[in-house]
């Protein structure tokens, strides 16, 4: 990464952002704008589209045609795969401005921003191009008095309702596997992170795209989004984001039209450290990464560590110091570790989690607003030592760099500390002893459990929540199963 590029793009002045809908940008159909802020130093970045339902609806009738009529559909597999794979070069040559991009809007440092976002991106679409042509179908061990075959067929117009932030990552989970599978789509950005998937959709029509395979329309959850649930239209609906929008969603699909609905959910993950841990440092600082990374903004964010008695005045002395040792500070620096909060909103939220924790008598390391004089949204990482299970802070979701440590005694209390969540989405074990990892591996209800280690586990493996961390998977071949009909075929011979 080269610093000078980078501010030479942030320089950059932004003309507004419209829809994308039926391969053309188009305003709002009332012309209403939002504003863009940006959270390095909470100035207007520009504006972008609002949407209206009619917008929505449009997308939708642009998919439908798209999908019904075979544009992309019956497209022979090579034909999509080249087209997909020539929209991951583009995105990969555009990597640096888009990257930058998406930071202005989303306050993510810009090391990880563009790992996490355009190059990730680029890297599911590639992963899932590259599968188009080796799905199978089955043939059934019937009687031989008949002939059965199960076909795979594309589920239709898909809705994707994706969160602020990593939106091209989470976008593309999505996005990615819904296409390669034949089925065209209407996406809904966060309204704080936007522009990233109106560019990623430009670049697709560059790559040959038929119009209104891809289709997105910015604006409000309560309009788009909802518009989007309460289609008739709209045959799978995926979505990241917050357990309640994820209830809306679904009484939405129970009033219309029954569409499947697949959420991704939050997280309260427990971070679990032994005694044994092979190195407790790394564990540390692992731990810190695994928290206070994008500032705590990552669904699968190790928010409850759990230490053992012994150790837990040493790991809680490690942790503050690497957390200490994390740069916080403008995400288009390159030294930047934790950029910017996403939101003025989302910063009183983090810091009201960490005033409540200290009033309530608990001891917090770090925790403050810093950088203020900016105008942007910074926050120092907070350490809540000596968190119980009662507090709010170990059991709601922050959804900022916050973390709690709380001690334990036993294995088996260990596992119900973990367990005492509604969540379900990650965890990790820190410990040298194979067969505890793989005793906890079982014990822990999460759709991820790591072993030693923190994130980072690539596309090749699914990542999806159980109990309300959601249903349904990203990521892996495992991902066409939300886009993907089966169909029989039963033949008498
Ligand atoms: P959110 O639910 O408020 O918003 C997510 C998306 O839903 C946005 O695009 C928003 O505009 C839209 N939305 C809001 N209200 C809506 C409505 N009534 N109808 C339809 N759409 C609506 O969540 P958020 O604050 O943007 O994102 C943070 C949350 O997302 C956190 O809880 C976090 O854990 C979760 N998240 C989960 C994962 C995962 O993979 N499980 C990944 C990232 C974030």
């Amino acid at each position: 990464m080269d610093q000078n590029q980078i501010t030479a793009l942030a320089e950059t002045r932004l003309e507004p952002f419209q829809h994308l809908i039926d391969g053309q940008s188009v305003p709002a159909s009332d012309g209403q704008m939002m504003a863009v802020v940006s959270p390095i130093d909470g100035a207007r970045l520009t504006t972008c589209a609002r949407g209206t339902a009619a917008d929505t609806d449009a997308a939708i009738a642009a998919a439908r045609r798209a999908f019904d009529d075979g544009r992309w559909a019956d497209l022979p597999p090579n034909a999509r795969k080249k087209i997909l794979l020539k929209w991951a070069g583009l995105i990969e040559a555009n990597a640096l401005e888009i990257a930058v991009l998406g930071v202005r809007e989303n306050g993510t440092e810009i090391g990880m921003a563009l790992k996490a976002e355009p190059l990730s991106a680029a890297a599911a679409i590639r992963y899932y191009a590259e599968a188009i042509d080796k799905l199978h179908g089955e043939v059934a061990p019937t009687d031989p008095a008949f002939l059965g075959l199960v076909h795979r067929e594309p589920a239709g117009v898909v809705g994707a309702i994706v969160p602020w932030n990593f939106p091209l990552m989470i976008g593309a989970w999505k996005i990615a596997p819904a296409l390669a599978a034949g089925c065209t789509m209407v996406l809904k950005p966060a309204e704080t992170a936007s522009l990233t998937l109106v560019r990623l959709a430009q670049l697709g029509l560059e790559a040959g795209l038929p119009p209104g395979v891809f289709n997105v329309v910015t604006g409000e959850g309560a309009v788009v989004g909802a518009a989007i649930a309460e289609s008739m239209d709209v045959d799978v609906l995926v979505f990241t984001g917050s357990g309640a929008t994820g209830r809306r969603l679904l009484e939405a699909s129970a009033r219309s039209n029954l569409k499947r609905v697949y959420l991704e959910l939050g997280g309260k993950s427990p971070n679990i450290v032994f005694a044994d841990a092979p190195d407790l440092d790394e564990a540390a600082k692992v731990a810190a990464h695994g928290i206070f990374r994008n500032s705590g903004q990552v669904c699968i964010a190790g928010s409850r560590i759990l230490v053992e008695r012994s150790i837990h005045t040493a790991f809680v002395e490690k942790l503050a110091a690497h957390a200490a040792a994390i740069r916080v500070g403008n995400p288009l620096d390159i030294a930047t570790q934790a950029g910017a909060v996403n939101s003025e909103r989302q910063l009183k939220q983090n810091l009201a989690f960490v005033e409540e924790a200290r009033a309530n008598g608990r001891k917090v390391i770090g925790g403050t607003r810093i950088l203020e004089e900016t105008g942007g949204y910074y926050m120092a990482p907070a350490i809540v030592a000596d968190a119980t299970p009662q507090d709010r802070v170990f059991r709601e979701e922050v959804f900022g760099p916050v973390v709690t440590v709380t001690h334990f005694d036993t294995e088996a209390e260990a596992v119900a500390l973990a367990n005492d969540t509604v969540y379900g989405l990650a965890a990790a074990v820190w410990t040298a002893n194979l067969s505890r990892a793989h005793r906890m591996v079982r014990k822990i209800r999460a759709g991820l459990v790591h072993v030693n280690t923190y994130g980072g586990s690539d596309l090749t493996v699914p990542l999806g929540g159980v109990k309300q961390s959601g249903n349904g998977h990203d990521k892996s071949l495992h991902a066409f199963d939300k886009y993907l009909d089966l169909k029989t075929a039963w033949v008498k011979l």
